[in-house]
């Protein structure tokens, strides 16, 4: 999509920090960080949230690079939360479908 800040970031059209990358998925760090570590995995291609017919290999392909980048960041061993947001209740700011990793630090108890 050619208006999409995350197809730009995921496609190398425009520089970000790349924590992992393989043909299917990017992961970069947030511009506005929550919490320590703070990454956004993303698939190349473009979906707009995950009930946009995301295929069943995209989404465990996302995960999978989810849980590689808390490898190389180093929180696997204490933890991190994945949060995925869809629509405006959600609060969902970036309609590129995106998966947030989130650690490095004990996080809140509740869901919400
Ligand atoms: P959402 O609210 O859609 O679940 O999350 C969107 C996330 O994207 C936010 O955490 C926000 O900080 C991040 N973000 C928005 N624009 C940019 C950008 O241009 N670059 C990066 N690296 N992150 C962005
Ligand atoms: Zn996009």
């Amino acid at each position: 999509m050619s208006d999409c800040i995350f197809c730009k970031l995921a496609n190398d059209e425009i520089e970000t920090k790349v924590v992992y990358a393989d043909e299917l998925v990017c992961a970069f760090e947030d511009a506005n960080p929550q919490a320590p570590v703070h990454v956004l995995v993303v698939p190349k291609k473009h979906y707009q949230d995950i009930a946009d017919e995301v295929p069943s290999e995209t989404i465990a392909r996302v995960f999978e690079a989810a849980n590689k980048v808390a490898k190389i960041k180093g929180i696997d061993q204490k933890g991190y939360r994945l949060i995925t947001n869809k629509g405006a209740d959600a609060g969902q700011s970036v309609f590129h479908w995106h998966v947030h990793v989130l650690g490095g630090k004990t996080l809140g108890e509740g869901l919400i």
